[in-house]
């Protein structure tokens, strides 16, 4: 069988830093642009040698044929913070560098102060079929809180743009549990959402990150701390409001419309194999996972240097990996762990495995084993570690 992976591109440039974002992305890096994105085909080319050697001795063992990429995901950051001519170039370029199937999922994520409709054209003429907007709110109010660089009315007019230039297949960002956000406010950025129509919806619990001026905020007493109840009210109201809506709550965070789920998405939960490019992207393939340089400069002179990029890295043996691919799929899917895709990834079947482990746990009530899959019971959600350590502890046959 063909092997595929998923494929991430990381554009660390953003307009202006958000409040509340840590994540690894720049304001004011607008002259590293092209010096960036030279970078990143010379990754590619590094990444292309990579996969010729792993595909060398697999071939060797299996004749397996060379890896395309089944999705491609180009997050950062704010991708479209670059030209779009720039950015829809990147798209052309990596899915022929990577085989990309005329059926493969391309997302971009697209900050709704970044996009207009000819830019949202090219992007749809380079192979993009998927677009992410980080809308966040629908409330002006709290979006001059996170320090977001568009407005509700912005938020709206880029979806109706995509939508207008041919985008089916719409994502949407939504943030839960923010300082000063009611109740109402909340079921009205739902509501406000709904009614563009998407077929997958991300909705994300504020995280207070030390060092960001937010945290500086709450910490001088300027704005109260998150209040956690009335999250996980807002998460029970939106899981009840978006299964009546037809959506499908397949991981923690996330929900879709049926055949919406984020296929690339899915990679990184399924625990599959994917590759990263760009600063401080990670990949995990052929039984290592490693990281780049975080920072964008870095990360370019290692490449002008001819060098790989990477920062840090790590082999990944097979007991690890058979423990994290249970550990990820109970933890983050709905859909648990598949026996029939764990025997087509392992080999074997998973009761070969982790018969003993699976027994002890269904008989404890913290896991459902049906004909297919198993998954964890509502106690398992709660009790997660009790069944995580299981995995990660067991020494399995190999
Ligand atoms: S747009 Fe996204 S990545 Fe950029 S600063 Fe804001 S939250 Fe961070």
């Amino acid at each position: 069988m063909m092997q595929t992976i998923g494929l991430y591109v990381h554009i660390p440039f953003c307009r202006a830093k958000c409040a509340y974002c840590d994540f690894n992305s720049y304001a004011g890096r607008e002259a590293l642009y092209t010096s960036y994105l030279a970078a990143l085909r010379q990754e590619t080319i590094l990444v292309q040698g990579l996969l010729a050697e792993g595909e060398g001795a697999r071939a060797a063992a299996d004749r397996a044929p060379f890896p395309r990429a089944a999705t491609l995901y180009v997050g950062g950051g704010t991708p479209t913070a670059l030209p779009a001519s720039d950015l829809a170039a990147l798209v052309v370029e990596a899915r022929e560098a990577f085989s990309l199937s005329d059926d493969a999922e391309v997302t971009v994520e697209a900050n709704p102060g970044t996009v207009d409709r000819g830019g949202l054209r090219a992007l749809l003429g380079s192979g993009v079929n998927r677009l992410s907007l980080g809308v966040q709110s629908f409330d002006d109010r709290l979006l001059r809180l996170l320090g977001r660089i568009h407005t509700a009315r912005e938020a709206r007019t880029a979806a109706n743009d995509a939508r207008q230039a041919g985008f089916e297949n719409l994502s949407l960002d939504l943030m839960l549990g923010l300082p000063r956000q009611t109740m109402e406010s909340w079921q009205e950025s739902v509501w406000r959402a709904l009614e563009l129509g998407p077929g997958h919806l991300s909705l994300y619990a504020l995280a207070v990150e030390e060092g960001t001026p937010l945290a500086a905020r709450i910490e001088a007493g300027h704005l109260p701390p998150p209040d956690d109840d009335l999250a996980a009210d807002m998460y029970e109201w939106a899981e009840d409001t978006l299964a009546r809506a037809g959506y499908v709550h397949y991981e923690i965070s996330n929900w879709a419309l049926p055949g919406h789920a984020c296929r690339h998405n899915l990679t990184y939960w399924r625990n599959e194999p994917y590759l990263g490019l760009g600063a401080g992207a990670h990949s995990w393939w052929n039984g290592r996972r490693w990281a780049n340089h975080p920072a964008p400069e870095a990360y370019v002179a290692s490449l002008q240097a001819g060098r790989p990029p990477e920062a840090e890295g790590e082999a990944i043996d097979r007991r690890l990996e058979l423990g994290e691919t249970m550990m990820m799929g109970l933890r983050l899917l709905e859909e648990g762990v598949s026996f029939a895709r764990f025997q087509r990834r392992f080999g074997v079947p998973m009761d070969d495995v982790y018969a003993a482990e699976t027994a002890d746990l269904v008989e404890r009530g913290l896991l459902e084993r049906t004909t297919d899959r198993v998954r964890l019971t509502r106690r398992g959600h709660l009790l997660g570690n009790q069944v995580f350590v299981r995995f990660l502890g067991s020494d399995p046959a190999p």
